[in-house]
């Protein structure tokens, strides 16, 4: 009798797990707690070129993890503010579906690449990066990212490594790279090594100051800054609180003691996370963090008019569809059809100095060619 109550239990679970497997997956979120956003002067500056460029990924966010963010906030966001738009087809040169690594590596290289490459080509050899480039040219560099700074998307900016899942080579790959500040995860892949390196010593030797937390580097100005929030990512949003926000701002202000000018990277990389879990309050509130993030860079470029600022992503995630909402309420239902990343073009959104550059349909590697010639390079 126990075996056929067993055997009847364990066929109902595989039954339903069958089920869940083809289920596309609905869920909602209501946002009670919407942002204000920035009303931005008019860009009456484009054509001009840019002196600072701010380049923020929202990792996975294709248009319909951007239109539920704006449900969620009630019909307007930062990046929304932004009067020129674009789309990035987002393939890499091994799939028609990317992965983060070969797409950031896309956007910091201008060559496309194999899934799970860092800034190497087909043949696993080096690419410089716009990061790379930048700082060859005397300008200051920073790497902002909610996740561990040592995974894909803010390495496929630093580090060459044939694979991805090289956290402890793509952390050694800061060391002599002369960048200026990096807020993110990733602590361990810096101090607990197979290779028994302590690399935050040798950044020290490199004259970095080093932080565990924003707060501890709030009276520092200026000089180079390695601040390694989390032993690997940060958590989650509410949970992390304004770290993403706090460390644009603080990237900001210590990069524009450059009088060349400067390039930063920000990534808002848990969108990406949300879409992989299917789950809709997890999507909508990491994308509202990354608006408040933009926000960060969008005050700056509003006051300063040699900075151009640029908001994409490296690809979709979950295959998210819309399917109700109320923008009165910031109510967003949305639905997933995979649990993995999408093919889908994604958006990009311009403001700034040479903002003009990035309307119409284009390659990924586009945005990196197109940033190259707002700068003048
Ligand atoms: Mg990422
Ligand atoms: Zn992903």
């Amino acid at each position: 009798m126990k075996r056929i109550i067993l055997s009847i239990t364990l066929f109902v679970f595989i039954a339903i797990s069958a089920i869940g497997q083809d289920t596309i997956k609905v869920n909602s979120f209501t946002n009670d707690n919407p942002h204000q956003v920035l009303t931005l002067k008019k860009n009456s500056y484009f054509k001009k070129r840019a002196k600072n460029i701010i380049f923020l990924i929202g990792d996975g966010m294709g248009v319909a993890q951007v239109f539920s963010a704006i449900t969620a906030n009630r019909g307007v966001l930062n990046m929304t503010q932004m009067p020129f738009t674009g789309f990035s087809k987002t393939q890499s040169a091994s799939s028609y579906t990317t992965d983060s690594a070969a797409g950031g590596t896309a956007l910091s290289t201008g060559q496309r690449t194999y899934n799970g490459a860092l800034a190497v080509d087909m043949d696993t050899l080096a690419i410089p990066t716009i990061l790379e480039i930048s700082k060859s040219k005397g300008y200051a560099t920073g790497l902002v990212s909610s996740s561990s700074i040592t995974h894909a998307t803010p390495a496929s900016f630093i580090a060459h490594q044939p694979k991805r899942s090289m956290q402890e080579e793509i952390a050694a790959d800061f060391i002599g790279s002369d960048i200026d500040i990096f807020i993110g995860g990733g602590h361990k892949f810096f101090t607990e090594r197979k290779d028994g390196r302590n690399l935050l010593d040798e950044l020290r030797k490199e004259n970095y100051l080093t932080f565990t937390s924003l707060d501890d580097a709030v009276n520092v100005k200026s000089g180079k800054l390695a601040i390694l929030t989390a032993e690997n990512h940060n958590e989650t949003y509410p949970k992390r609180g304004e770290m993403l926000p706090d460390a644009t701002e603080k990237a900001i202000n210590i990069l524009k003691n450059n009088k060349k000018g400067f390039f930063l990277m920000v990534e808002g990389s848990m969108i990406d996370w949300g879409g992989h879990a299917n789950n809709t309050a997890y999507v909508v509130q990491e994308a509202l963090d990354f608006d408040r993030a933009i926000a960060k860079a969008l005050e700056f470029a509003n006051s300063n008019k040699e900075t151009l600022v640029i908001i994409t992503a490296d690809h979709e995630t979950g295959g998210m569809a819309i399917s109700d909402g109320d923008i009165s309420k910031g109510e967003i239902t949305g639905e997933f059809t995979r649990g993995g990343h999408t093919a889908i073009m994604v958006p990009v959104f311009a403001y700034g100095a040479g903002a003009e550059k990035f309307t119409g349909v284009y390659k990924n590697t586009d945005v990196f060619e197109k940033m190259m010639e707002a700068y003048g390079f």
